[in-house]
């Protein structure tokens, strides 16, 4: 299967990078949540080229990255699974629930810690949430998540086909549940017992603390369900709510520039008694 599949790895990711981008993109223009008072000509430079470092950077740091880590893991026999014996299926079945559980503790802890806090609020300064938020993240903080990925491959054993899905489901994913898309209330209740709705995750980016602590999973639903960090809604409603962090409300805050330099600036949740944690 490596030898069939690894050769298009490229194409597969851009491929489907590109084709959830658009798809989502126009849905948001046919089909928006919340209007947008910050629109896309303001907010989409930043994002975009917050994207452009990223995938810059990654290339040039982990030119094998965490499919590479995966294909030595299972030459070498390394890992928890290469204990247990499994069909196949089931190893890349459970590598990549473990993969997303990982993620999930991965991004409380970015919540929990000061000096991480500083790197991940980038994320949440955006003014608004739409597909580009979905990949909008610090190049510091992409750095840091893929050593913390390389050593959960590593000491899963996990399959780099399992890698490579959960890599790919995870881009896409976070697309889809950082767009401003409206679905009906009844398709969006019965999928959010599987998947990581937008109304579900956008309760994460609310500017209220409560709120943000809550609603950590990115593909699967369940971990916040399990660790009791799950709000169904926001207070204010989807369309009332206010999107975004206290301490970065200057749409000037949105240029590349800013967004990069924005881990340096004080950390205001430190020191305002309003934004501790209430839960
Ligand atoms: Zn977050
Ligand atoms: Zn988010």
């Amino acid at each position: 299967m490596n030898e069939l599949l690894f050769p298009h790895e490229p194409t597969i990711r851009l491929g489907v990078f590109a084709g959830i981008f658009a798809v989502m993109a126009l849905w948001e223009l046919a089909a928006p949540r919340r209007h947008q008072k910050i629109g896309r000509l303001t907010r989409w430079p930043g994002n975009l080229g917050v994207v452009a470092v990223d995938t810059i950077l990654v290339r040039l740091l982990f030119p094998t990255a965490a499919v590479g880590v995966a294909l030595l893991a299972e030459a070498r026999g390394w890992g928890l699974l290469a204990l247990v014996p499994a069909p196949d299926w089931l190893a890349v079945l459970a590598s990549v629930v473990l993969l997303d559980l990982a993620i999930y503790l991965q991004h409380r802890l970015f919540h929990a810690v000061p000096m991480f806090w500083r790197l991940h609020r980038m994320h949440h300064a955006d003014l608004e949430l739409d597909v580009t938020s979905g990949i909008r993240f610090h190049p510091v903080e992409i750095v840091l998540s893929m050593v913390i990925k390389l050593g959960v491959v590593a000491a899963l054993g996990a399959p780099a086909v399992a890698v490579l899905v959960f890599e790919v489901l995870l881009n896409a994913s976070s697309m889809f549940n950082h767009s401003n898309v409206r679905l009906p209330q009844s398709l969006d209740r019965v999928l959010r017992w599987v998947l990581v709705t937008p109304d579900m995750h956008r309760v994460h980016h609310s500017i209220v603390r409560r709120e943000t602590d809550s609603n950590f999973g990115f593909n699967l639903p369940w971990w916040d369900r399990l660790f009791a960090t799950y709000r169904a809604q926001p207070e204010a409603g989807h369309l009332g709510m206010t999107i975004g962090i206290p301490q970065f409300r200057d749409p000037g805050e949105l240029r590349l520039d800013r967004m990069l330099l924005q881990p340096l600036r004080a950390d205001d949740r430190a020191t305002s008694d309003d934004h501790k944690p209430t839960n």
